[in-house]
């Protein structure tokens, strides 16, 4: 196990420069972004623009789209034309798609260096080009494609690799005169992130995008990225996050909005606190609280809403909700901000609570 040091406590934010990714402040005082990225066919401009849009009404604020070849790259300038998000060109390989999307309009370029073949003679060019467009470019620096010569050196893609190899190819650019950079070094392994990100965040002054590569199906991935996530930004580490999940990007949208809602990095809309459940309850909570959730998805105000399984202690575990239900002999005891307003039949609880939401939406102030 990697050594994580002392236990975080909340600590201020990390000072670094600011970029901006089209209309979209990465890095200073700018709130942590959530970003994502399309698995659709890059080329199939009608399907990739479908799923951007997808992913923006998720909450989604930066879509990074893969060009891994010619037609990938022509197809560029309709979809970041199209797009109402900033659209980052993802390059791997091919230095040449590097300028096809600067020369496309897309909001940022990301290059692996370990994937770039001759990158290094191309830097000084690249930074050019990218400098008289206003783009800037993400070192991305991934373990399982970190450059041979550091693997060498370091045995292994360990944390101080991962950042000597991003912290290289920052300084070639920085030959250049150019400093609009954002960096990633991301591991599979949570701990070995976290040490990466912490050396990172040391050892320069540039945006961070924060990332657990391949974290693996929704539930391994939102546990490992929450963990890496969690700890680094309670420490002030960390201006943008991608949530790498084997799943349709939407639920790393979600994910991401999740993290920085627990986290307290962004006002929360709808909150469900409900029960686990047990011996005591008298209706099935598990469905219950996803019928709630459904009803009332896209709530524009931040709502708490409480789903207890019995009457018992259903009430005064969620005092602190603003509407909630406890539930108990075929009914509901639907409660609002602690006092019980009315009992209804089972089969009225969601259009119940959902109704007396849409009363309390009056009282907020954008309401
Ligand atoms: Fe059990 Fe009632 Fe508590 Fe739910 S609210 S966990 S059913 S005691």
């Amino acid at each position: 196990a990697v050594d994580l040091g002392t236990p975080s406590v909340p600590r201020p934010r990390r000072r670094c420069r600011q970029i901006m990714v089209g209309g979209v402040p990465v890095g200073g005082d700018a709130p942590v972004s959530v970003q994502s990225m399309t698995t659709t066919v890059t080329a199939d401009v009608d399907a990739t623009l479908r799923q951007i849009a997808e992913l923006t009404a998720a909450g989604c604020q930066i879509v990074r789209v893969a060009v891994p070849s010619q037609d990938d790259a022509d197809a560029l300038a309709a979809i970041a034309r199209r797009s109402r998000i900033p659209v980052v060109a993802d390059i791997h390989f091919q230095p040449r798609y590097v300028f096809a999307a600067i020369d496309a309009g897309c909001a940022a370029v990301r290059v692996n260096p370990g994937n770039i073949r001759k990158f290094d003679d191309k830097v000084g060019e690249i930074a050019r080009a990218a400098g008289a467009a206003g783009v800037p470019i993400r070192i991305g620096v991934n373990a399982g494609s970190l450059d041979p010569r550091l693997l060498r050196k370091h045995g292994r893609a360990t944390p101080e690799a991962l950042v000597e190899s991003a912290l290289w190819e920052c300084s070639l650019f920085e030959e250049h005169g150019f400093r609009e950079l954002k960096i990633s070094v991301k591991h599979h392994d949570p701990q070995v992130t976290v040490a990466a990100y912490r050396l990172l965040a040391r050892r320069c002054d540039y945006p961070l995008h924060l990332g657990v590569t391949e974290a693996g199906p929704l539930l391994q991935g939102t546990v490992k990225s929450a963990v890496a996530f969690g700890l680094l930004l309670a420490e002030g580490i960390g201006d943008t996050v991608r949530v790498s999940l084997s799943a349709p990007p939407v639920e790393e949208v979600k994910v991401g909005i999740g993290i920085l809602e627990s986290l307290g990095l962004r006002g929360r809309r709808l909150e469900i606190v409900s029960c686990p459940s047990c011996g005591r309850a008298q209706v099935d909570v598990y469905t219950l609280a996803d019928r709630v959730a459904a009803a009332l998805d896209g709530f524009p105000h931040p709502l708490r809403v409480a789903v207890m399984g019995c009457v018992v202690n259903g009430p005064g575990e969620a005092r602190e909700a603003d509407l909630g239900v406890a539930a108990g002999n075929g009914k509901g005891q639907i409660f609002v901000r602690g006092e019980v307003v009315r009992t209804v039949p089972e089969s009225r609880i969601v259009e119940t609570l959902v109704e007396e939401a849409l009363r309390l939406a009056g009282d907020f102030p954008d309401g």
